[in-house]
C-alpha cells in the first residue's frame, strides 16, 4: 500500500487529505482551533481527531505543507530533528505560517512515530530562480546577514500547474515556457521555463507582487515610512493594514472577488477601480515575464479567481493580440481548459490547481529517492 496523508496546518485550521495513489480516499478540515466553541482545543486534539477518523492502514508517509523553507530547503525533505530545528529558525521570516506547520509536524511525529514524515516547502520550487531574480538592491551585507532576498511562494501550485499545462498542450514540460498565475486569497505569478521557476512575484514574504484579497502586493517602500512618520501609525499597525486590510479589502471593504464583481456589475465605481487595479497588476507581471522568458507557449490561470473569473482573465489579457495573446469570449465564459482561439501563438489556459496532490506526489518521490519507501 502506498497511502500518503497530506496535512496543511494553519494557525486555526488543519486541512487533511488521504491519498491512495492519486486517488483521494478521505479528506476534511478541522476549523476554528483554539477558538471558543471551535472544533478542537488545540492542534494536538485536532490531529488526534483526524487520525481517529481515518483508516491509517498501509500509511507510507505523512506530507506536511511548510510555507517557508528559506535558503536551506530547495526540495521536499524527510523530517528529522535537524529539519525541525531549521524550520524553527525560519520562523522570523514566516511568523504567521511556519509556527502552525511546526506544531502539525510535532504532533504528527508524536502520534505516528513509525511513519516517515516529509516537509514540502512552498518556496522550494523557486530555488532555480537565478541570483539576479532573487537579489534586492539594498545593502548587500545587511541582506546577507538577515536573509533578505526573494524566496517566492505557492511553489507546489506553480509546479503542478506548469506540468498540467504542458500535458494540455501535449508537449514535454522540459520544452514548455509557461506563465502561471495563481489567484486565490493569496496571489502570485511565476515564469516557468522548461519546468523550472525562473521568476516569481512574491518576495521575501508572501506580501509582495500581485494585489490579493487582503494584501497589497508591491508598494513603494516609502509608503511604510510615510504612514509611520506622517500618519502616526506604528509599524505593527502598518503591517496589519498591509496584511489584513489591504488588497481588495482595502480598496472596497470586501475581499471576496465574487462580491466585488457583483458590485462592479451593479455599477459601483469603487469596485470597478479595484478590479482594474487587480487586473492591471497581473498584466504588468505577464508583460515582465514575457520579457524574462523570451518565448511563451502558455499563460495558465489557477486557484479560486483564476479558475472561475472570466472577468479577471478577460480584462487582464485584453488587447494583447499583437503579442500573440488572445482570449475567446465564449471559451472564457465557460472556464474552458483552453480559452484562446485555435492556433493562437500563446495558449491561454484554465488549469485547476491541486496543491495537496502535488504534496502527496513530492512526498512519495522524496521517500522513494531516500530508499525509505517500500513501494
Ligand atoms: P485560498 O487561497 O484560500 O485557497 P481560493 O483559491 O479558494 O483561496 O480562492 C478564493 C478566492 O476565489 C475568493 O476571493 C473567491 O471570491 C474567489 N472565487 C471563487 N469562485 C469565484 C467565482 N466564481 N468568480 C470570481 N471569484 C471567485
Amino acid at each position: 500500500m502506498t497511502r500518503i496523508l497530506v496535512l496543511n496546518t494553519g494557525s486555526s485550521s488543519v486541512k487533511y487529505r488521504l491519498f491512495d495513489g492519486t486517488e483521494t480516499v478521505a479528506k476534511g478540515l478541522v476549523e476554528r482551533i483554539g477558538e471558543p466553541g471551535g472544533e478542537a482545543r488545540d492542534h494536538e486534539t485536532a490531529l488526534q481527531r483526524i487520525m481517529d477518523q481515518i483508516d491509517l492502514t498501509g500509511l507510507a508517509a505523512v506530507g506536511h505543507r511548510v510555507v517557508h523553507g528559506g535558503s536551506e530547503f530547495t526540495r521536499a525533505t524527510i523530517i528529522d530533528d535537524t529539519v525541525v530545528a531549521a524550520v524553527a529558525r525560519l520562523v522570523p521570516l514566516a511568523p504567521l505560517h511556519n509556527p502552525p506547520a511546526l506544531s502539525g509536524i510535532d504532533v504528527a511525529r508524536k502520534l505516528l512515530p513509525d511513519v516517515p514524515q516529509v516537509a514540502v516547502f512552498d518556496t522550494a520550487f523557486h530555488a532555480t530562480i537565478p541570483p539576479e531574480g532573487v537579489t534586492y538592491a539594498i545593502d548587500a551585507a545587511l541582506a546577507q546577514r538577515w536573509g533578505v532576498r526573494r524566496y517566492g511562494f505557492h511553489g507546489t501550485s506553480h509546479a503542478y500547474v506548469a506540468r498540467r499545462t504542458a500535458e494540455l498542450l501535449g508537449v514535454p514540460v522540459q520544452q514548455a515556457n509557461v506563465i502561471t498565475v495563481h489567484l486565490g486569497n493569496g496571489a502570485s505569478a511565476c515564469a516557468v521555463q522548461g519546468g523550472r521557476s525562473v521568476a516569481t512575484s512574491m518576495g521575501m514574504s508572501p506580501q509582495g507582487g500581485l494585489v490579493m484579497g487582503t494584501r497589497s502586493g508591491d508598494i513603494d517602500p516609502a509608503i511604510v515610512f510615510h504612514l509611520h512618520r506622517v500618519a502616526g501609525l506604528s509599524f505593527d499597525e502598518v503591517e496589519n493594514m498591509l496584511t489584513r486590510d489591504a488588497g481588495m479589502r482595502g480598496l472596497t471593504g470586501e475581499n471576496d472577488m465574487r462580491v466585488v464583481e457583483q458590485r462592479m456589475e451593479d455599477g459601483d465605481p469603487v469596485a470597478t477601480l479595484a478590479i482594474d487595479v487587480y487586473c492591471r497588476r497581473i498584466r504588468e507581471y505577464v508583460g515582465a515575464y514575457l520579457a524574462v522568458l523570451g518565448r511563451v507557449d502558455a499563460i495558465s490561470f489557477t486557484a479560486g479567481v483564476g479558475e472561475h473569473s472570466p472577468i479577471v482573465r478577460g480584462r487582464t489579457l485584453a488587447g494583447l493580440s499583437a503579442l500573440g495573446i488572445e482570449v475567446d469570449t465564449e471559451r472564457n465564459e465557460r472556464n474552458a481548459p483552453v480559452i484562446s482561439p485555435d492556433g493562437a501563438p500563446v495558449a491561454v489556459c484554465v488549469v485547476p490547481t491541486d496543491e495537496e496532490l502535488e504534496i502527496a506526489e513530492q512526498t512519495r518521490a522524496t521517500l522513494a529517492a531516500s530508499g525509505a519507501g517500500r513501494g
